[in-house]
């Protein structure tokens, strides 16, 4: 399949063509004819699918064919991040470049002049907007947005959404939009909490579901069982050993991540924390730091391990173990992005084994534990025992340990079963 298949106006594919898009992924083959016939969908899809192009390309397909005046404020989005909106914003830029629609992130945080910038662009007549719940409420209440004439609403990580308290938020905001309409939730997890709202927002939804439960092809897997004493040694080992190009090291807290980019910078290596303490400003020279690769390594916590696209990033390093499995798909997706190859090392301690488990059922293999390097001592023993979580039924492993050094080449043997 390709995406003439689709046929899409020719402005849209020229943006297609411009942004190196030529076979739709998996989510796209599926979502794109559901989201141009009008339905209402429910699609589970990881990052790093593609998911975003999967609903903005059939939006702005019929945004093209909207006569211009009744383009205003065709398009909600929300999303859970600030960092988020601007992504999909910057995609929106890109795919549509030659369709002369314009598009406004809305979010919280930024400056006067931001604030003004989005209620301008609105009055304009912007007809996408992408908006954190919290902001957007705020710009309802000051009257400074009509929904008249909305057509589509699509929440992206709408479990995130969830996660972050914005359920009743999300509620209060359907309430101001027309009742016609097409509704598009995408979520990563098909958790109770997200059939319910599905349940009370969407119209007969279709359902889509691209598997959840592995990380992209491409991610090379490893572990180390390291007492929390041995992992700053552990990680200086890693990132000197050989040249990774760029890294992101995941800390549990945004304290841990500072304490990490301090150490880390201590031992001469280039690296910034990206956390919410930061202003707007800042995180975005970070990330642009990051995206032109001036900056090798960004410290940060679970912000950054959804929905934040950055290319060709060789190494993703879980300096604790995530306690939501699911996250540990989020944060091993920042690597092998869009069949690029990449490594994800996770480190786990005495306490931690259990929840590695769980995210060894959730994949639905084990992951290799490697030695620790020469002078780093013994690490604790894997000692686990399979626990039965919501993600999947109990599954016995056999855990062995290897002589393999980190590698950022992907063996088949890594690559997710099944
Ligand atoms: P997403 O899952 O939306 O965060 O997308 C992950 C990455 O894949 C982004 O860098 C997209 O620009 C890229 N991408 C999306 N669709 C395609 C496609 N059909 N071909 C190549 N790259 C794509």
């Amino acid at each position: 399949m390709t995406f003439h298949d689709f046929n899409f106006d020719s402005k849209l594919t020229e943006g297609l063509d411009a942004m190196g898009f030529s076979k739709p992924t998996p989510i796209q083959e599926q979502a794109i004819p559901l989201v141009l016939k009008g339905k209402d969908l429910i699609a589970c899809a990881q990052t790093g699918t593609g998911k975003t192009a999967a609903f903005l390309l059939p939006i702005l397909h019929k945004i093209i064919n909207t006569p211009e005046k009744q383009r205003r404020l065709n398009t909600l989005i929300l999303t859970p991040t600030r960092e988020l909106a601007i992504q999909i914003d910057q995609q929106i830029e890109g795919l549509g470049y030659f369709t002369g629609i314009s598009s406004i992130p809305i979010y919280g945080g930024g400056d006067g002049a931001a604030w003004v910038q989005q209620k301008r662009a609105l009055e304009q007549g912007a007809e996408i907007a992408i908006a954190t719940p919290g902001r957007l409420i705020a710009l309802i209440q000051m009257g400074a947005l009509n929904f008249k004439q909305l057509q589509h609403l699509i929440l992206d990580e709408a479990d995130r959404m969830l996660d972050m308290g914005f359920y009743d938020d999300i509620l209060r905001i359907i309430k101001h939009l027309p009742v016609q309409r097409q509704t598009v939730l995408f979520s990563a997890t098909m958790a109770p909490k997200i059939r319910a709202l599905a349940k009370t927002i969407l119209h007969e939804p279709e359902q889509i579901t691209i598997s959840i439960s592995k990380p992209a092809e491409g991610v090379t897997q490893q572990a180390y069982l390291a007492f929390d004493t041995q992992k700053m040694a552990l990680l200086k080992e890693i990132l000197t050993g050989q040249t990774w190009g760029t890294a992101i090291i995941f800390a549990s807290t945004k304290e841990m991540a500072k304490k990490l980019d301090i150490e880390l910078n201590r031992m001469g290596l280039l690296s910034k924390a990206f956390h919410s303490d930061l202003e707007q400003k800042e995180r975005e020279e970070i990330l642009r730091e990051f995206r032109s690769k001036s900056l090798p390594i960004l410290v940060g916590t679970d912000i950054i391990s959804r929905g934040i696209d950055i290319e060709g990033i060789s190494l993703v390093v879980n300096f604790n173990v995530p306690s939501d499995p699911a996250d540990y798909i989020h944060r091993v997706g920042r690597t092998a992005r869009a069949e690029t190859t990449g490594t994800a090392i996770t480190f786990i301690n005495d306490k931690e084994q259990r929840k590695f488990m769980a995210i060894e059922e959730l994949i639905g293999r084990e992951i290799e534990k490697s030695p620790l390097p020469a002078g780093l001592g013994e690490g604790p023993s894997y000692t686990a025992k399979p626990v039965s979580n919501s993600y999947g039924k109990k599954k016995p492993f056999a855990h062995k340990r290897s002589n393999n050094k980190p590698s950022n080449k992907p063996r088949n043997s890594d690559k997710p079963q099944g």
